[in-house]
């Protein structure tokens, strides 16, 4: 730090108003999104990048985890399920090594889809484009290019968003806003409590290479799994990301960079056969800095039915555990229009390494939007009709109403 400097006040234009805001166009921006707009909604998606996907795209992590608990039984639905076969109707990649499940997409039959998860592996770059297509086709406005720099809060509520992008800087009238950034931003601008992930993330090196036609994807750099779930990949370095800070992000983008080239020239030289193909446009971090909500959820709560569950995510580790998500999850008391959603929602470190994938992402990305769109006051919302709206559209809140 050298100092500090006052920035002058100056008056800045009022660009857009919007009923919900979306900040962040991942898996959870997308979902809240489209489910803001089919509650009626005038919604705005700013992203700073210029694509959809966040993480899963342009972070290239493109393996959608399952929407079933490894037992048979689909615990996650409606948007999560429509999402996972958009990314996959113009075909799978890499379908040797994770084969299409066929026996989710014909007639129900436990004993089949006990042996085999519902998850795929999509294409990063069609996913971004076909969802970009989704959420124009119905209604959203999206602003690429765009970051959020700043929040005013009165009265205990957002009413202007500070955005910066190539036409400079401007103000967003809101009704209500939702957190979508991975890394709780908004919530930390309104100065609403938020956590770190302490222990930090693991250097991860994914990427894309061609391999005799093939487009494949190297997961170097695997996951941080705890040690009860088998024995995790030694990790590429020994160093650990929190991945909230500037200086830290670029260093951790430069190691993953170097480990990337590293590891794909110890596969042999450039050719016409084999190429180094495409590497990450984002930080891969997996958790950064999540929200302290009304509720915060634990492991331990598999199976437990919360009266405010909003749907159901389950394990991608390992098969058995069922969770329902609680309602109070996704926000806090302290900035009555401010929700969350995606890897940044109100759980235990334990829980978090299973919160943070794609279909829980989109799981809570459309109850955070159908709510935005219903109120701008999360704390007084009528859970019950958020709930009719979300089981409307073939949400499962419970367990108890699996069928099959
Ligand atoms: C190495 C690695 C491997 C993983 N493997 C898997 C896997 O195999 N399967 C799986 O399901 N999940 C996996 N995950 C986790 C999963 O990909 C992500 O947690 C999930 O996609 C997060 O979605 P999200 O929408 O919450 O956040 P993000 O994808 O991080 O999206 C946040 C978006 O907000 C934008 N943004 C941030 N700040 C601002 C701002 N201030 N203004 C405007 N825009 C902003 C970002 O650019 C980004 O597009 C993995 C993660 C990592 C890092």
């Amino acid at each position: 730090m050298n100092g500090f400097f006052s920035e002058p006040a100056k008056q800045i234009p009022v660009s857009i108003e919007c009923d919900v805001l979306v900040a962040g166009g991942g898996f959870a921006g997308i979902s809240a999104a489209l489910s803001a707009a089919r509650q009626g909604a005038k919604v705005l998606l700013c992203e700073k990048l210029y694509m959809l996907g966040g993480l899963a795209t342009a972070g290239l992590v493109s393996i959608y985890l399952p929407l079933c608990d490894g037992q048979g039984k689909q615990v996650s639905f409606s948007i999560a399920e429509e999402l996972l076969r958009l990314s996959i109707n113009k075909g799978a990649d890499n379908v040797n090594a994770h084969p299409v499940p066929e026996c989710w997409f014909k007639e129900a039959n436990i004993t089949e889809r006990a042996k085999k998860r519902y998850q795929v592996q999509f294409n990063p770059q069609y996913f971004a484009i076909a969802a970009e297509q989704l959420l124009i086709s119905e209604g959203v406005k999206i602003l690429y290019g765009t970051s959020i720099c700043d929040v005013s809060v009165k009265a205990g509520a957002i009413d202007y968003l500070i955005i910066e992008n190539k036409s400079g800087r401007s103000a967003i009238k809101v009704k209500s806003v939702v957190d979508c950034t991975g890394d709780s931003d908004i919530f930390k601008l309104a100065n609403a409590n938020t956590r770190l992930h302490e222990k930090g993330n693991v250097l991860a090196a994914w990427y894309y290479k061609t391999e005799n036609g093939k487009y494949l994807l190297k997961m170097h750099g695997f996951a941080d799994v705890p040690e009860s779930f088998g024995k995790a990949d030694k990790p590429i370095k020994d160093a650990r990301y929190k991945g909230v800070e500037a200086e830290e992000l670029s260093q951790m983008t430069i190691d993953s960079h170097a480990a990337v080239l590293t590891d794909y020239l110890k596969q042999g030289e450039f050719s016409d056969d084999r190429m180094l193909a495409t590497i990450a446009t984002t930080p891969q971090v997996r958790m950064t800095r999540k929200i302290v909500g009304e509720y915060t959820l634990d492991y331990t709560e598999q199976h437990k039915e919360f009266s405010d569950s909003i749907g159901m995510v389950s394990d991608w580790r390992k098969a058995g555990p069922i969770f329902e998500i609680p309602f109070r999850t996704l926000y806090s008391k302290s900035i009555k229009n401010l929700i969350t959603a995606g890897r940044s929602i109100s759980v235990t470190d334990d829980m978090w390494d299973v919160t943070r994938v794609i279909p829980d992402c989109a799981v809570t990305g459309e109850a955070a939007g159908a709510a935005a769109a219903m109120s701008d006051d999360f704390g007084s919302l009528d859970v019950t009709a958020l709930q009719t709206v979300l089981e409307n559209r073939g949400v499962k809140l419970h367990e108890k109403d699996i069928d099959i």
